[in-house]
Parts: C-alpha cells; structure tokens; sequence
C-alpha cells in the first residue's frame, strides 16, 4: 500500500515507521518539525487525575480514566496499544529505561516533581524517591535552570522526602559567549560543530568533583550531549550518580528522541518532505484518492492508497479558530469534540479558553477503533487514519497523556491497516 502520513511529530514518525516495518510503501509529508523539539524527553502515559492526585499505575488506571471520561481517545485506543507503543519506542530508540508499568517521580526545571512512565537513561539517577540527597547543579552560563530555586522545591515537595542544596558552576562552552543554549552546550559536550568535546567534558567533571559530597546525586539540565557518549563518559568519569532534568526547548533530550526517529527512517527509506504542507485533497466519496500538497509554491496531486494525518492539535495550527471565533480542522474539515470546561473563567494571554460553553484544549477528531475519525458515529472517510494530538477529549498537557496518546493511536492505525492489506 502507498500511505502518505502527514506529519512529523512523535504520533507521525512513529506511525510512519510502523507502518514501513510491516512492509508498506511509506512517504511523511510535514510542515516543519513536528513538538518533540519542544517536548521533555521523557514518556507520559497517565500522570495525574483530573482531582489532582498522581497515578501510580497509568497503563491499570486508563480503564478507570475511560469510565470516567468515555470521550476520552484511550476509550478508542486501549491500553494493550498504548503499552505496544511506548515499548516500540523504547525497543527503536535504545533512548530508555525499563518499562515496569509504574509511574516515576520526575523532577522539573522549576523543581516540582511529576509522574511520567518513562524516562531517557541520562534521567534516572534523578528520580525524585525518599531518602534521596540531591546536589542540584546551576551552571552560570545556562540560564534556564535556576538551581536554588530548583532545590528549594524539592526539599519541599510532598511526594518524597528528600535533602536537596544548589551550587553555581563556571562552564563556557563556546567562547567569546557570555550565555549559551543548551544545544551549543550538548554540541560541545559531544564534540562537534568545531567544538572540544575531551576538553568540555573533562572541565565539567573537574568542577563537578570539586562540588559534590558523599551520598548524594547531583542533578544537572538535561543538556549532556545528544549522543550517549557524553553522559556515560561522564558519569563513570566521577563515578558518581549524575541524572538530567528537562530544561525549556530548544530540548535536547526531545531532540534525541527526534534524531533516533528521523535517522531510522533515512534508514528504512521512508521519504521525509519537509516544508511541504498538504492544503487539500481528491476523494470519490467514501475515499481519499490524492492529497494536494504545496511545495516551494506550486501544489502537486498525490495519489495514496491510504492517509495517516498526525498533524497535531490546536498549538500546531491543524486545529484553528477563525477571526469570529470559530474552531475547525483546516485540511479535511473533519468533526471535532469538545471537552466541558473545568473552570468557566478561564483565560490565557491569547484570549478566552473556554468558548460557547466548552473548553477549546480538550477540541479533536473522535475516532473509532481503527483510528479513523467519525462524523455521527460513522467513519467520514475509510482510509483516513488520525493519530497524535489531534484526537479530542483529553488535556494531554494536565494530565500527562500525551505520548502515550501519539504511540498508542500509531499502534491502533499500523494493526488496522494490517488488517485490510
Ligand atoms: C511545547 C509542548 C509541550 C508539551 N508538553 C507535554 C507534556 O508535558 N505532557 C504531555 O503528555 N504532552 C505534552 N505535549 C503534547 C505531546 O508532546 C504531543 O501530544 C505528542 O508529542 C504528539 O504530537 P503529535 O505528533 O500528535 O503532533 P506534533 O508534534 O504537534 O506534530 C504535528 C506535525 O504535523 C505537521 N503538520 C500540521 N499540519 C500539517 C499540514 N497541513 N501538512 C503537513 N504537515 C502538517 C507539523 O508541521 C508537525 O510536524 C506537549 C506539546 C508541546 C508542543
């Protein structure tokens, strides 16, 4: 089969390669990167409840969670797929750590602490788990990781009783710059882009031997290199606990994940059309038979024999809300759903988020079993596979679901399409 999938954020590359694995002719076609360079690095499947409590066994509670919300797209996908999909990835990727099926305590770049289902390798050492004693290290030239603040909520949270203190280390990576991001400090780390990779490695040793005391783990932003050289060089280097925090974007532990994505699908020829949108298509009814992709200007006519649309929800613009307030899905203008509000007030800096009653970040397409999005409970077209964010009836964002969300719809669209082959 020939399936174009649109998009290259966690949900496309994932179900893009699914897909070729089993064998299928297989072409993304994107707009731009797609959020994993924005996104932590680390796997949410189910973190908290909609009460505020964190949820220990996220693949057990999702039963519970459709129960409740029945909208929900894990009423759709099951927890069987979700699983399947957060495996692939960690099995694909090489990026992570077991999988038991329990959530972790994760620190944030702020120092509050949330449950996620997996973390990268460079991130273990810093789960957040009693008794622990956290040196919490600030570096004077990253400004995104504020180490006192950073320590201070630690050693208050409520989840688990930890010491945490903070120091401030000197670390130039790439002079005459007084303030780096933390892509020029992983370059340097690894030793590319020109830049000295022994000699950077060996300076944040040094100054990290001369800071840390017996018994504790010290905690770093996540900005060890984007290969895995960097983080086990240094680590056995001090021979000492060391584990990464997610730090804001631009995220070099999202990137990883990203990287191991696109170089797997370079790989497995899996074509990727960057700055090439898909602003329309053909269909005979029941069908879509070509898409309409605009490329450098000029709009071509594709011919597929099937479409996975991964192009993401709200804040990548596939879901958009006009200038009177209206809210659609822009290439196929499929149904939406919509959440109730959980505070009617709401705002942000953007505007209203609740509009004629309902919330707009919980908006998407409702799909059925197979991933294909429905209009009255019917499919709206039969070879049209939705997957990722733009699914509706979940806040991804506040209860932590969305890679789960994006692995397990890839499952349930690869296992229905290797159904009608
Ligand atoms: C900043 C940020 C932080 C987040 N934090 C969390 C979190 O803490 N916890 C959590 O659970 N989830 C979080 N999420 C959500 C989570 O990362 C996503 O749900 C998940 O990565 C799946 O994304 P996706 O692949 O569906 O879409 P995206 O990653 O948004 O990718 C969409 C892709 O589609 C492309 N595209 C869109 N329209 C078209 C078109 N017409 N033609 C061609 N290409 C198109 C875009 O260019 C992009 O490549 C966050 C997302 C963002 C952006």
């Amino acid at each position: 089969m020939r399936i174009v999938v649109i998009g290259a954020g966690l949900a496309g590359l994932s179900t893009a390669l699914m897909l070729r694995e089993d064998g299928h002719s297989v072409d993304i076609v994107t707009r731009g990167v797609g959020g994993l360079l924005l996104s932590t690095g680390t796997l949410d499947v189910y973190g908290w409840h909609n009460d505020g409590h964190p949820i220990e066994q996220p693949y057990e509670a999702i039963d519970e969670l459709v129960s409740e919300q029945p909208e929900h797209p894990y009423a759709a996908i099951g927890a069987d797929a979700v699983r399947a999909g957060v495996d692939w990835l960690r099995e694909t990727t090489g990026l992570f750590a077991e999988n038991s099926g329990t959530n972790v305590l994760m620190p944030t770049a702020i120092g509050a602490v949330r449950p996620t289902a997996l973390v990268q390798n460079t991130m273990t050492p810093a789960l957040v788990e009693d008794g622990k004693k956290y040196l919490v290290v600030g570096i004077k030239q990253f400004r995104d990781f504020p180490a006192q603040f950073i320590a201070d909520n630690l050693a208050r949270t409520p989840l688990a009783k930890v010491e945490a203190r903070s120091v401030t280390i000197d670390l130039q990576p790439r002079k005459p710059e007084v303030d780096s991001t933390s892509t020029t400090f992983a370059r340097a780390l690894d030793g590319t882009a020109g830049l000295d990779g022994p000699a950077t490695r060996d300076a944040l040793a040094h100054e990290l031997r001369s800071v840390v005391r017996e018994g504790e783990t010290i905690l770093l932003p996540a900005l060890l290199g984007f290969s895995p050289d960097a983080y086990s060089d240094i680590a056995a280097e001090l021979g000492v606990a060391v584990g990464e925090v997610p730090v804001p974007p631009p995220s070099v532990s999202g990137r990883r994940i990203n990287d191991a994505l696109v170089g797997l699908a370079r790989k497995m020829r899996v074509d990727i059309a960057l700055n090439a949108q898909v602003v329309g298509f053909d269909t005979d009814g029941s069908r879509i038979t070509a898409l309409k992709v605009q490329r450098a200007g000029r709009v071509s006519t594709d011919k597929v024999d099937a479409v996975v649309y991964a192009g993401g929800g709200l804040e990548s613009g596939t879901i958009e809300r006009d200038s009177y307030g209206t809210i659609r899905e822009r290439v196929f203008d499929l149904p939406l759903i919509f959440m109730d509000p959980e505070d009617a007030q709401a705002k942000t800096v953007t505007g209203d988020v609740v509009v004629d009653g309902k919330d707009i970040f919980g908006c998407g397409v409702k799909v059925n079993a197979e991933m294909l999005p429905l209009a009255d409970g019917t499919p709206v077209y039969d070879n049209l596979y939705c997957v990722g964010s733009l699914l509706g009836g979940a806040r991804p964002w506040s209860e932590k679901s969305g890679e789960g969300i994006a692995l397990g719809s890839a499952v349930a669209a690869t296992r229905a399409l290797r159904k009608k082959d």
